[in-house]
């Protein structure tokens, strides 16, 4: 049911581009990933909005790294393997923190500025961590300033191209290798709409994540799953896909935005109350509310449960106005545009989708399994978060997988024999292209995912989500859309059926996956990876359809 390309296309009749290293992607891991090139090789950078819009550049809490000299690795390392719940990839993560202090550095040469307190990086603590060390900027604008920094370097490179506003396709692949992408770009660019075949030696993703995929999320409209999907498509394995991690307080009022009230407000020593004002945190884990993010959205769902209330209330009052409003001025001022006053009344949270664990499989360099192609980021299943993210380790592994990726994409096409030739490819055109609500399918998979594939989830309900999920694929997958929005609703279709068959096949709770009718880990058994393929031929010009989506499940060697 899933055709192999979403656009009909002729390489004889489209419009060509070569680049040596083509990035789908300019949040934190792409633009890290560009700067890693060689200066002597073109890279084209494509983000399908404007270079702003990113996971990246809503980050708020900060980026974790080994800093104070009294922290050490391994606290950090073990913080992180105990968050993942016996799934991470043990020397992954000794990679990943041991290299973290000196990507922070770099970050800081480039301009970043972290906030300070007398001349040193002010380091503060989150759920999870058992030592005070996420450097943050701005109180809660980490991700705005650390990415400001970095796209100016970014632009002033004389051999990076960046296409804002041009959205990817899918990825071209050709006798078993990925050879870059389809694009469509901005119409002030090319305002012919024809697809621009971008040809490239080599090829990294790092599109992010799929928050919008739920209902409830704390992720801005570009991270429709993009990346996952289009990997899928084009053979590329998938790994760990019932792991979404969702953030437990999420600013819950009718008609705002649902803004992330980040967990260093927690960390600072805000309560979680319940609308009879009891702190309930305490009854469910001696953490209380620092405990890691699984364990507090799935507290926080109890309650709204037990007290029959839509939501619970994030509690302040009892801390230092001043300091708050000093350290949290963006989510004060988004409380006070709804008139709550966050130093004194009690601001209403429940918990929405946040960070995506699974994705695209890659090793230590960001390889994946599809020649040419690369990922990093939280398109990735890296092997960093296991079953579960420790608070702010995500800006650092975009920052190292993308620094490995562009590092090695770059070498791959300094040293291989590839040649930059258009190749000749063809996509089917003979799918349903009547009217269509776009919007309306989109709105009713959003509650079907919240409502059936949240914090909590069931075989019977996994099955109800998987029988609606179908039926809408049924015509969107054989609908030929000619807009963006079509090829997102696309998009977060294959990517929520992929989930939703990996939650399904996984009967245990683990980290994030919290079954209710499997309440406990099944480490005997369940000590694994899930991992979701295609036979796409080769890479082999295909005419035909996918085989049916989530069609091939492999479980992979204990981890
Ligand atoms: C509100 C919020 C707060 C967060 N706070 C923190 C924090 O404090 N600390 C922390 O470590 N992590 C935090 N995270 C998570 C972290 O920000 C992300 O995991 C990380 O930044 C992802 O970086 P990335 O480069 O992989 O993806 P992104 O930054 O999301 O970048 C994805 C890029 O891909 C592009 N793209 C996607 N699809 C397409 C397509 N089809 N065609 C072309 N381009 C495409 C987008 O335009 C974008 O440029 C937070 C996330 C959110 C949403």
């Amino acid at each position: 049911m899933t055709p192999r390309y979403l656009l009909p296309f002729d390489s004889r009749r489209s419009l060509h581009r070569f680049a040596d290293v083509l990035i789908i992607g300019g949040g934190l891991a792409g633009l890290r990933a560009a700067n890693a090139v060689s200066p002597n090789q073109s890279v084209v950078v494509v983000t399908k909005d404007l270079l702003r819009e990113s996971n990246s550049n809503y980050a708020q809490g900060g980026i974790a790294g080994v800093l104070d000299p009294e922290d050490c690795f391994d606290s950090h390392v073990q913080d992180t393997l105990i968050a993942g719940a016996n799934l991470c990839d043990s020397e992954v993560v000794e990679m990943v923190v041991r290299e973290g202090p000196q990507r922070i550095e770099e970050l800081i040469r480039w301009g970043t500025k972290f906030d300070e307190t007398d001349g040193e990086i002010a380091l503060g603590r989150e759920g999870g961590h058992s030592f005070e060390r996420i450097a943050h900027a701005h109180g809660d604008a980490t991700g705005r300033e650390i990415m400001r920094a970095v796209i100016e370097r970014t632009r002033r490179a004389p051999n990076i191209e960046i296409f804002e506003d041009t959205f990817t396709v899918d990825l071209l692949t050709y006798e078993g290798r990925c050879r870059g992408a389809i694009i469509i770009e901005d119409e002030s660019r090319n305002p012919s709409g024809r697809p621009l075949m971008v040809w490239a030696k080599e090829t990294i993703l790092c599109t992010g994540g799929a928050g919008q995929i739920f209902r409830e999320s704390t992720n801005p409209a570009v991270a429709t799953g993009d990346g996952t999907s289009l990997a899928y498509r084009a053979g590329v394995e998938l790994r760990d896909m019932e792991f979404v991690q969702f953030h437990p307080t999420v600013l819950y009022i009718a008609g705002s935005s649902r803004s992330l009230i980040t967990e260093a407000v927690r960390g600072d020593g805000a309560h979680l109350v319940d609308v009879t004002g009891h702190r309930f945190m305490p009854d469910y884990d001696p953490r209380a509310e620092l405990a890691p993010r699984d364990i507090v959205s799935q507290s926080i769902v109890r309650q709204m449960a037990a007290t029959q209330h839509s939501n619970v209330y994030l509690d302040l009052s009892h801390l230092d106005a001043e300091r708050i409003k000093k350290r949290f001025p963006g989510i004060f001022d988004v409380c006070a545009r709804f008139g709550l006053d966050m130093t004194a009344d009690r601001i209403p949270v429940r918990p929405g989708a946040h960070y995506m664990i699974g994705g695209v499989t890659v090793d230590r360099q960001g390889r994946t399994s599809l020649p040419g192609l690369w990922a990093a980021g939280e398109v990735t299943s890296s092997g960093l978060h296991g079953a579960n993210r420790l608070a702010s380790n995500s800006l650092l592994e975009g920052l190292v997988y993308g620094a490995h990726a562009g590092e090695a994409a770059s070498r791959s096409a300094a040293e291989g024999p590839h040649t930059l030739v258009a190749q000749r490819i063809q996509s089917a055109e003979n799918r349903s292209t009547s009217e269509f609500d776009i919007a309306d399918v989109r709105v009713s998979l959003k509650s079907v995912m919240g409502r059936l594939v949240g914090v909590q989830r069931d075989a019977e309900g996994l099955r109800e989500a998987a029988n609606s999920i179908h039926s809408f694929a049924t015509y969107v997958m054989a609908h030929q859309f000619d807009s963006v929005e079509g090829w997102e609703l696309q998009n977060l279709i294959t990517t929520a059926q992929c989930m939703v068959a990996a939650a399904m096949a996984r009967p245990e709770s683990r980290g994030v996956h919290f079954r209710t009718d499997h309440a406990t880990p099944d480490d005997e058994n369940w000590r694994r990876h899930l991992t979701i393929q295609v036979d796409i031929n080769g890479g082999h010009p295909q005419k035909g359809p996918l085989k049916e989506p989530v069609g091939v499940f492999v479980e992979a060697v204990k981890p």
